[in-house]
């Protein structure tokens, strides 16, 4: 009888929980991880380069360029640090997850799969592979962890009830507001950790150039959970940027004029949650302002566009968008080759299109007059314009990219339908031309 006991209990320590990290590259407020280190069995965690994310497009680009991907290794270096603190193993691979993450389930007897829910095509694809491809009986939990506003918090009985128009769908969501707390995982006992080497890929083993940071930059920043709270540190608390956040947020130039935080919250090294706590500690430490609302109302506009890419599924690619609209759009190569390369006849124009070229990153002034030259002013095909930034931006998301590209090109949730008067703008925007000349007078910052 005590035998029978025995056995069952060691059968139990050796059963694991593997967390498979997606978009949702952190330890601190992880729903996934919190989950898996939370009963008794033990914990491996599996992160995938996969190699479909750095091959060439359907418009020519490759899906993922270099920018990108030096701040995705960057995060993984963090993450595995963070997560050794809680000793528990990253196993880091450049395979498709399908053929990576059955084997482990068999190797180390994985009972749980954990991991975050995607619901675009591609992502789709992948979860469903996995699962026909893992032979164990290992069981999957799904969660949303990538929203402020958890779906099930949502006050809106169906995707298909979300307005289109973003004022009507903040306002409602603001009077039922519930956003939840962050959630910490559990350390595990140090007996967790496995003795099973695994490298992180460089850029060359991913294909890319290796390239020197433009001293020009508006993101010097790195990658990695760490990185991210320490620009919150910095934005919230040392400079205190953020109480003049909507008075700078249309800026161009230099680090400070908005948060920045987009390209750490699109891969999920920092939660939307942990942002959203720390702007209430601030307002209530330091100051709350229009600044400090503005901050939680552009992270609406984020979780709007994850919304409306829930209730259109595969629309957001679609050349006619979620309005099915039915436009003569052009495909010119000698435009394509003008506005990527910024000999546009527009120089605020041409300034935005090199600063991306060279450093990955646009501030939201810029991605907006360049998506309305592409898309209203020469009339070429959007999803051209968006395939580019989906390869160049390190900040790439694929609903806030698809969602602001469609918004601003006339097929998606724009109900005015504005056009861009790229002068005017222009002038208002860089009446000293300062930000113009940064990127077309390169030799005077050498
Ligand atoms: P802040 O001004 O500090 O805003 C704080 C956060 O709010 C951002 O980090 C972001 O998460 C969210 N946010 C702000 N504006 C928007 C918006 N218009 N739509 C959705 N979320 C917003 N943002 C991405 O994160 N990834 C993309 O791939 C992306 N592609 C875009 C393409 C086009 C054509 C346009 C016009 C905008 C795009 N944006 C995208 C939205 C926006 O430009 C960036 O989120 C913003 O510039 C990032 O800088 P920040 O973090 O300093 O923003």
């Amino acid at each position: 009888m005590s035998n029978t006991v025995v056995n069952a209990a060691d059968e139990i320590k050796t059963l694991m929980n593997l967390v498979w990290f997606r978009n949702d590259l952190r330890t601190l407020d992880n729903t996934s991880l919190q989950q898996a280190c939370s009963n008794d069995a033990g914990v491996v965690a599996v992160y995938c380069f996969d190699p479909r994310h750095f091959k060439m497009g359907p418009f020519g680009f490759k899906k993922t360029e270099r920018f990108r991907a030096q701040f995705l290794i960057e995060t993984i270096q963090e993450l595995r640090e963070d997560l050794r603190k809680l000793n528990i193993t990253l196993l880091v691979y450049l395979e498709k997850p399908e053929d990576v993450i059955p084997k482990l389930a068999a190797k180390h007897k994985v009972s749980q799969i954990y991991y975050q829910k995607e619901w675009t095509a591609e992502e789709v694809e992948v979860q469903q592979n996995v699962k026909q491809a893992c032979e164990t009986s290992a069981t999957f939990t799904a969660n949303y962890d990538q929203f402020l506003i958890h779906p099930e918090d949502l006050p809106y009985d169906s995707y298909e009830a979300i307005p289109n128009v973003f004022t009507q769908w903040r306002k409602t969501c603001e009077k039922a507001l519930h956003i939840r707390k962050c959630v910490e995982p559990q350390q595990q006992p140090k007996t967790n950790l496995i003795d099973e080497p695994t490298e992180i890929p460089s850029l060359s083993d991913l294909e890319l150039e290796e390239f020197k940071i433009d001293n020009r930059t508006a993101f010097p920043f790195k990658g990695g959970a760490q990185q991210a709270s320490q620009r919150i540190q910095q934005y919230f608390w040392e400079s205190k940027k953020l109480q003049v956040y909507k008075k700078t947020r249309n800026g161009l130039v230099g680090t400070d004029y908005s948060s920045k935080l987009s390209a750490w919250l699109a891969n999920g090294s920092i939660s939307a949650r942990i942002i959203y706590w720390e702007i209430k500690k601030f307002e209530r430490e330091e100051v709350k302002n229009d600044s400090t609302y503005w901050l939680f109302f552009e992270l609406m506009w984020r979780d709007f566009f994850k919304y409306i890419s829930l209730k259109y599924g595969d629309s957001i690619f679609k050349i006619g968008g979620i309005l099915n609209k039915d436009y003569d759009w052009h495909s010119n190569k000698a435009a394509q080759k003008e506005w990527i390369s910024g000999t546009t006849k527009y120089d605020f124009v041409n300034a935005n299109m090199k600063e991306i070229a060279a450093t990955g990153w646009m501030s939201n002034r810029g991605r907006q007059n360049v998506a309305s030259f592409w898309a209203k002013e020469l009339q070429q095909d959007w999803r051209v314009g968006a395939a580019y930034f989906e390869s160049m931006l390190i900040d790439y998301d694929v609903h806030s990219n698809y969602g602001n590209w469609m918004y601003n090109s006339g097929v998606g949730n724009d109900p005015r339908d504005r056009k861009f008067n790229i002068q005017s703008q222009a002038e208002r925007y860089d009446s000293s031309g300062k930000y113009q000349r940064l990127w077309l007078e390169p030799s005077l910052f050498d």
